[in-house]
Parts: C-alpha cells; structure tokens; sequence
C-alpha cells in the first residue's frame, strides 16, 4: 500500500489516522519505511533530507551503526528486567559529569512524564502549588502544563478533560519580559512553587532568551524560595554537553530530559539537585515508578550516543548550524525578503514575519499559509520539516555539505513562490 491507502486504512484504527497530533500532515503524512544517516524514505520510494528528525532526537542522524550494534547485543539479552542493571548507573554518571545542577538522575519513559515528575518534585519541596510557565511553552502532554495563553492570568485547560481545578494553579506570562515575572511573583506571594521554562522555546518555532532573562529568573527564584525548573527535553544535549545550563552558564535547580538522552528511543529523564532529588521514592516519599523506567534497551542507547557527543561534535554543529542560516539570511536578502532565521547551535526555524520573535504574540504573527507553501515545496523537492511554523528544525551529525547546499537551493526555490 501506499502513503494515501495506508492512511485511509490507519483512520479506521488510529484516532485521526496517527499517534501525536503533529504527523497528521495535510491531506495525508508519509508513511515511513526506514532512515539512516540524514535521510528519511518513505513506503512511497521518495527520500527527504530529514531536519524534523523525530523533533529531535536523532543527533546522530538515523540508526547510527554503534547505536544500532549495541542495541543488538542488548536486545538478545533481554529488553525489561524489572531489577537495576549496572548501565543505569553508567548513563546517570554521564549525566551528572556534564549537566551542571546535576547530582543524581532518575529515568523515566517520557519528556512528560518527567516535566510531571518534576513539577511535583518541586511542589512537594517548597510545600506549595503554584507555577509559573511561559505563554506558547510546551512541556509534555499532562494536564499542568496543557494551559493556553493568556496573559498573566491563571490558565484555562488547553483540552477538554483537563479540569479547570488543575490549571488554576498554572500561571502563565510572557517570554522574555521580566516585569511581567515580578508582577506574578508580587501578586502570588508565597505560593509560587516553581518557574518552568525551555531555556530556548522551541514549540512556537524557535525563540532564545534575551540576554540577561536566565540569569534574572535565577536570581528572583533564589529571593523567593521558587524552583528553578530547565524544560531541556530539546535542549539537553543537543546544544552543549551540559545543555542550555551550560550554554548560558546559569544553573537551575531541576532539568528535565528526554529526546536525545534516549538515543531513538523512549527515554526522559529528572535531574538536579541532591537535596531535591533525594525527596524521590524510594529514598523519599515524592511517589514516581515506571514498569519501563531505565529500561535496557533505551539506557544502551543513550550511552551509546552520548559517548559519541564530545566537544568536537558540539563545535562542529555550532558551526554547522551557524553556516546553515547564514545560507538562509543571504537567500531572503537577495529577495528583499524581512523574514527571520532564528537558532542556536544545530536549531533552527524562519518565522514567515517581519517582526522580531521574542515571544508567543511575536511568533504568532508569521503567515502560517505561507509556511505551509513553504513547507510543501521543501516536502516535494525531498526536504522534511517539521509541517507547522511552530516548531523548530534540526540538523545532525550526517547532514553534510551536499545536504545543506541542495536544502538552500531548495529553500531558494520556496521562496521565491510565497514572496
Ligand atoms: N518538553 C519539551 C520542551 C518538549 O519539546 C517535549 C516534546 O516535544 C516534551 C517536554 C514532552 O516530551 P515527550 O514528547 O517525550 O513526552
């Protein structure tokens, strides 16, 4: 069958024919038959250079030979125990050698599950309810965090099933303006338990702190008994060894992980702090347990694949990722064009605007008809990326030369059809 029939047929099964919202590209998504390095071929027989890769995981690109060769010789001896194995401690050493606020990790299967586990970690600690996330911020799919914009009040539900009594504790301001964090803190005194926040917001597109507003929210979450949580689900190694911590040089409390950590599979990770982290279960009484926390298979894969991400890898995607959108800038300068290329390091997104992004009411203003012109000509020319504006796009360790030079042409070529 191809991509059209199979759909036709996964509707009957599968709510809206697919697994997560955002594969279901209009009028139909293509249907996967297999990736390797930057490519991603579809059951159809077209290829794509890949800069969705899975949003994000895939930093070496896909199925990285000693990825893949560990991961088979830990398949034939076993897939879950049910009992710790030595490699959880293995990978956790890593992650507290690189990732700065880290002194002990607990793994669990999810970005979701961890941002959860965290905020409840971090409510538990400061014996209060409130927090405080960024307007177009994503942290997983729990009730929460599902709370839609809306300007410094507490949030509505962003879905039906989420009770309103969840979200009323969710206060939601805006990215990057630090009046509006005194504001909520002075009006919410004392019972604000934490500030979660993607250091670089990368589900509205791609959005960079300002500089100075980590260190800012570091220094009023110290003032006011908050805890600092870093959503690095994206950012965690994918930007440095240690992370947007690393990175900007400001330290949270707690990070949650996910994506990369697990090497393509599924993984998500709390780290932080040890008088934090020791409030867990069982060492605490902060309830979290998976059947599938630290499950062999996917702890292989990330050791397998953070072993590869050293420094050299990091500065070859910053350069990487630098030369790409400087490609970019030169194409809509040709063409007059005020769009913006915004990134860092190996992220990258062109917001179809005029206007600066700095946050969620900037990011809205980009044509989202025009991005989707834009995104069916990169698709048909055999270019993947992620189908909606308000996502952010990535590059691995295989996109090489040859990739990026027919990517720019390619994107020289949308261009000049949503002028
Ligand atoms: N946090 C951020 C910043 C994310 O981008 C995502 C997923 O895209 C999540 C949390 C949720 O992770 P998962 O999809 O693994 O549950």
């Amino acid at each position: 069958m191809n991509s059209k029939q199979l759909f036709e047929e996964s509707k009957k099964f599968l709510p809206g024919g697919v697994d997560s919202p955002v594969r279901a590209i209009k009028p139909y998504p293509f249907f996967a038959e297999k990736a390797e390095g930057s490519k991603l071929t579809d059951v159809d027989g077209n290829s794509y250079i890949d800069y969705c890769l899975a949003y994000g995981p895939m930093v070496l690109g896909h199925s990285n030979p000693e990825v893949v060769s560990e991961v088979e010789k830990q398949l034939v001896k076993g897939s879950a125990y049910g009992v710790p194995t030595e490699k959880e401690i293995e990978l956790a050493k890593m992650v507290v050698n690189r990732v700065p606020c880290a002194d002990m990790v607990r793994f669990v299967n999810s970005g979701t599950e961890a941002t959860m586990s965290a905020i409840r970690l971090a409510r538990a600690a400061k014996s209060k309810n409130k927090i405080i996330k960024f307007e177009g911020a994503y942290h997983g799919a729990h009730d929460n965090v599902l709370v839609k914009s809306g300007s410094g009040a507490a949030g509505l539900p962003d879905s039906p099933g989420v009770p309103e009594e969840t979200t009323r504790n969710t206060l939601l301001i805006p990215f990057n303006n630090e009046e509006s964090v005194i504001e909520i803190i002075n009006k919410n005194k004392d019972s604000i338990a934490a500030i979660i926040i993607e250091p670089i917001m990368g589900n509205v597109g791609l959005i960079p702190p300002k500089n100075g507003f980590l260190e800012f929210l570091r220094k009023i979450t110290l003032e006011n008994d908050i805890t600092l949580i870093f959503d690095e689900v994206i950012t965690g190694f994918r930007i440095a060894q240690g992370g947007a911590q690393e990175y900007f040089k400001v330290t949270p409390d707690l990070v949650t992980f996910g994506k990369i950590l697990g090497g393509g599979f599924p993984m998500g990770a709390i780290t932080g702090k040890k008088e934090y982290m020791e409030m867990i279960a069982p060492s605490g009484s902060v309830y979290q347990a998976g059947t599938f926390n630290g499950n062999p298979i996917s702890i292989t894969a990330g050791l397998a694949t953070l072993k590869q991400l050293d420094q050299q890898f990091y500065s070859d995607m910053n350069s990487k990722g630098k030369n790409f959108r400087e490609g970019i800038r030169n194409i809509l300068e040709d063409k007059n064009l005020n769009y913006q290329v915004a990134g860092v390091s190996s992220m990258f997104q062109i917001y179809l605007t005029d206007k600066t992004v700095w946050n969620y009411d900037d990011a809205k203003t980009a044509d989202t008809d025009k991005f989707e012109t834009y995104f069916k000509t990169l698709l048909k020319e055999g270019v993947f990326v992620p189908p909606s504006q308000f996502e952010c796009c990535f590059l691995s360790k295989m996109h090489d030369a040859e990739d990026i030079d027919k990517t720019l042409n390619i994107i020289d070529t949308a261009m000049k059809q949503i002028k």
